[in-house]
């Protein structure tokens, strides 16, 4: 399963047209001051300095704000912390001041653009995870603080919680894999953590694109915790885990993959069938450089799949195969039945593409469809074009699976 986030470039459209109306003489903005704030924030958090982050808060926030706070300061400090910074932006999706009711901040002067967080683990190859983070700036006298995190909900845009936000963390490091559990699971972290490494070492046989072959990876308590912390739009109790990113704003790029892990599911597999479904996970992180926003799902899901499972012959198609490949919202909503087709089929596709035209087409195929940066709504001409390199339709493609 893979989970993609396009935060900054599709919400740019919709937002940004209702709430950033032109507006009277605007006073200076309050842009550089914030991100001088942040800098201090990001400065304190990195040397451990409780009470410079401290200074950071809004004096007059609730003591639930600030408590809360003060421990995803104690648990994000706990970590292995590579770098950290955060970046202050209104030019993709817009100033939110707007949305924000002054009153709950005794009228004081409210800020709220976009905040991003960038934040590199020691493990992390060679670039940061991004969060949007909407915390709504307050100045009291003359001085700017983080004043809240809630304001623009009814937007959509919920506050980023972090596994250490909610409880307190430790980590299980192994060469490659670096897993953060809470402490009663740390026996469970340490089993998840040699699977995982027995998983690299699989995909190592079977990938045969560069990539930097480690992973911090995410294990929650409960699938309503998994819930929260990657915002889900589906049913996680479905899922067995996730690798999730999105894509940075400027490049379209993904950025550093995550592993997060849905163990209520996943403890329950024998431990071969949790390496396989962490061989499968491993495939999109590894994948995660040569996808474009809009590689289809079945192409992402086959091709996974089809790596997991070993490299194995077509299947022959499920009822619920027409004429084209598995739609993106197949591999989310519908039965149980209906996902489990959704994939199958999508494997078969892979493996079929492998028959006719050799067992590198499946990686040509996956780098010709990321190499150009695709823009909204032509999804499908991307995948034909990538197609036909290798002299195909995605017609043909079916058809030589129904044909067997
Ligand atoms: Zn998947």
């Amino acid at each position: 399963m893979l989970r993609r986030a396009l935060v900054t470039a599709l919400l740019a459209l919709t937002i940004s047209a209702t709430l950033t109306a032109p507006t009277q003489a605007a006073a200076a903005s309050p842009l550089d001051a914030v991100k001088t704030l942040l800098t201090a924030r990001a400065k304190a958090e990195v040397a451990s300095d409780r009470a410079a982050f401290a200074d950071t808060i809004d004096p007059q926030a609730p003591a639930a704000f600030r408590d809360a706070q003060l421990k995803s300061f104690d648990g994000l400090t706990s970590l292995p912390v590579q770098s950290l910074s955060y970046d202050v932006r209104v030019d993709l999706i817009g100033d939110l001041t707007r949305a924000v009711s002054r009153s709950e901040y005794g009228g004081a002067t409210v800020y709220l653009p976009q905040t991003i967080r960038a934040l590199q683990f020691t493990l992390d190859a060679d670039a940061p995870g991004l969060d949007d983070m909407w915390w709504t700036y307050v100045q009291r006298d003359g001085k700017w603080y983080v004043g809240g995190n809630d304001d623009v909900t009814d937007l959509g845009l919920e506050p980023t919680e972090s596994m250490w936000d909610l409880a307190p963390v430790v980590t299980l490091q192994t060469p490659h894999v670096m897993l953060i559990v809470h402490p009663e699971n740390r026996d469970r972290g340490q089993a998840l953590a040699a699977s995982a490494e027995n998983a690299l070492r699989t995909i190592a046989q079977r990938w045969t694109l560069p990539w930097p072959g480690r992973l911090v990876g995410f294990v929650p308590s409960s699938p309503d915790e998994l819930a929260t912390i990657i915002q889900a739009t589906i049913d996680v109790k479905k899922f067995v885990a996730f690798i999730s990113y999105a894509f940075d704003p400027e490049s379209l790029r993904a950025t550093v993959p995550r592993l997060y892990v849905q163990d209520t599911n996943l403890s329950r597999y024998g431990t071969a069938q949790q390496t396989e479904t962490l061989v499968h996970e491993f495939v999109h992180a590894a994948g995660a450089a040569y996808t474009g926003p809009y590689t289809p799902a079945w192409a992402q899901e086959g091709l996974a799949d089809w790596i997991a499972t070993g490299l194995p012959k077509p299947e022959a198609p499920t009822p619920q195969l027409n004429d084209t490949p598995p739609r993106n919202d197949q591999f989310g909503a519908g039965s149980q039945t209906d996902i489990v087709r959704a994939y199958r089929d999508s494997k078969s596709l892979v493996a079929e593409l492998a028959v006719l035209k050799g067992k590198a087409a499946p990686f040509d195929f996956f780098k010709a469809m990321g190499a150009d940066i695709v823009r909204p709504g032509n999804s499908d001409y991307v995948v034909d074009k990538s197609l036909a390199v290798l002299g195909l339709t995605t017609g043909e493609l079916i058809g030589a699976l129904r044909r067997g």
